[in-house]
């Protein structure tokens, strides 16, 4: 095992009792989540970092499982130091609704019946599979994400979070990926779905007590591993290389190396895969469509988006290409939203983002590191007013999870700070008003200072939280070392939260 791995992991599971409602309006439940997470989930909470998968992933993302050969499929980018540092970040990586491993799909048992759901399984979109995630994120604890992140499907579902929920998630990284699912990506998908439905075996999606269409999944994978692939990288890795020998074989048996490969890779795919799950997963692909089929444009659909984006593309990738990227940075940008585009140089073509993890690294931890004051303060802090008496305030400070709280005066303005050491003063010196013992000289943050400005601040004055205020000296919420300590991992120490 690497030296900079998250080590042993285990996928972890989530029942929900409850229905959701599906985005085609049906009522939809029980549900199973498989995910992982790895690194810590600070204390305010503000740290973590969704990992979505593209489509055949699953939630085991990084680090080793006992019996594993090899490691999560995003093992290169996440890890102590990687572009999702898990020194900083709590990553949390979910199968989707729909799929095959773990999380409740097609192959699932319906209760209702005992037997797998087939296609009585409803048609998911991608708004779905984030409503699940939300779900799981409801019950981690955690109310609003730094960070969304995924490539392919996986960068469908961040942008789904982006405008679902703006208030929801700080940064978004969509990787090779669209707003709008094209004609040729349809195209694609449906032949893929073909070669799975004219399998015989298939037989309308009941094969579970029998052999699956392996088959006509195989041929779908071939097809799809054609896509993610490049013309160069093809000619790189194969040219026109035999299988045996120099002559051609004059029959319909492998004679290139690229058949032989697809074969392989195909073969290897349908002993992990459900048939059915890839039926479903390519057409909640297809439904893909931020304009809501036109009745919106790209820039209409991005205008309640609060995060800032980083927008990643390919050089090489032909199902994903970079015009599609630049299509959502432009909409983005009509909407003054503080978006970086990126292109990864690769002849890999749209598998890229797996391969290349220097340059993903390179473009992520430039992006993670402009985290601003208001990308991680708490908004929903207590306030006290300055004419409020010591026993009040002692209880607020009980009552609440802060071990600091602003005192405000007119209008919310900030007259002073006050923690329990404070409080304790004032009982030992039988003081009746808050006036002699809270800091009138606060030590304050502004939403738009870098968190290195405020960790900086931290450390000289041994404060370990800060209220942040407007121009006007307005009080806005709290930054405290806590929710930064971790994102601003090799900067000088920060002194602890110890009640003070
Ligand atoms: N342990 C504390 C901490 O981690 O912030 C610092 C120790 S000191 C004994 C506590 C004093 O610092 C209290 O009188 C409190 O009012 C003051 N204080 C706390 N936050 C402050 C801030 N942001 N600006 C100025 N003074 C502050």
């Amino acid at each position: 095992m690497e030296e900079n791995s998250v080590g042993k992991v285990e996928t972890k599971n989530l029942h929900f009792d409850e229905d959701i409602e599906l985005e085609s309006g049906k009522q939809f439940g029980p549900i199973d989540v498989a995910y992982e997470t790895y690194g810590e989930l600070n204390k305010d909470k503000s740290n973590a970092v969704l990992i979505c998968h593209a489509l055949t992933g699953d939630a085991h993302a990084a680090g080793w499982h006992e019996d594993d050969e090899k490691p999560g499929w995003w093992d290169n980018a996440i890890g102590p130091g990687k572009a999702f540092d898990t020194e900083k970040y709590f990553v949390i990586s979910s199968n989707v609704l729909g799929g095959c491993q773990g999380t409740t799909g097609p192959s699932s048992i319906n209760p209702q019946t005992g037997e797998p759901y087939g296609l009585d399984f409803p048609v998911i979109t991608v708004k779905d599979m984030i409503t699940v995630q939300r779900k799981l994120l409801n019950y981690l604890g955690i109310n609003q994400l730094f960070a969304v992140v995924g490539g392919s499907l996986g960068g469908m579902q961040a942008l789904q979070w982006a405008v679902s929920w703006p208030e929801k998630v700080k940064f978004v990284i969509p990787i090779a990926t669209t707003a709008q699912s094209t004609p040729q990506q349809i195209a694609l998908d449906e032949v893929r779905r073909r070669a799975v439905m004219s399998d015989p075996k298939w037989n309308e999606g009941n094969y579970y007590d029998g052999r699956p269409p392996e088959d006509g999944l195989r041929l779908a994978r071939m097809i799809g591993h054609i896509t993610y692939l490049s013309d160069t990288s093809m000619k790189e890795k194969f040219g026109r290389k035999l299988q045996s020998g120099e002559k051609f074989n004059f029959d319909f048996e492998v004679d290139f190396e690229v058949e032989n490969y697809l074969h392989y890779k195909g073969g290897s795919f349908v002993d992990r895969f459900d048939a059915n799950s890839y039926l479903y997963l390519t057409k909640a692909v297809d439904y893909f469509d931020l304009t809501n089929g036109g009745n919106r444009s790209l820039t209409e659909a991005f205008s309640n988006v609060e995060s800032k984006f980083l927008v990643i593309s390919i050089t090489s990738d032909w199902l994903y290409p970079p015009y599609q990227s630049k299509e959502i940075v432009k909409a983005l940008e009509s909407n003054e939203v503080n978006v970086t585009y990126s292109e990864i140089t690769s002849t890999y073509g749209h598998d890229a983002f797996f391969l290349e993890p220097g340059q993903l690294q390179h473009m992520v931890a430039n992006f993670l590191s402009q985290v601003l004051v208001k990308d991680v303060m708490q908004n929903d802090v207590p306030v006290i007013h300055k004419e409020t008496s010591i026993k009040e305030a002692s209880k607020s400070i009980i009552d609440s999870d802060f071990t600091h709280i602003p005192v405000v005066e007119n209008g919310n303005r900030l007259a002073g700070i006050l923690t329990a050491w404070d409080v304790a003063n004032a009982v030992a010196n039988d003081f009746n008003s808050l006036t002699p013992i809270m800091t009138t000289d606060v030590i304050t943050a502004s939403p738009e200072d870098p968190v290195k400005k405020i960790t900086n601040k931290i450390t000289q004055y041994n404060i370990s939280a800060l209220p942040v205020v407007d121009e006007n000296d307005k009080v806005l919420g709290l930054i405290t070392s806590d929710s930064i300590t971790q994102l601003v991992q090799g900067q000088q120490p920060i002194p602890g939260t110890d009640k003070g």
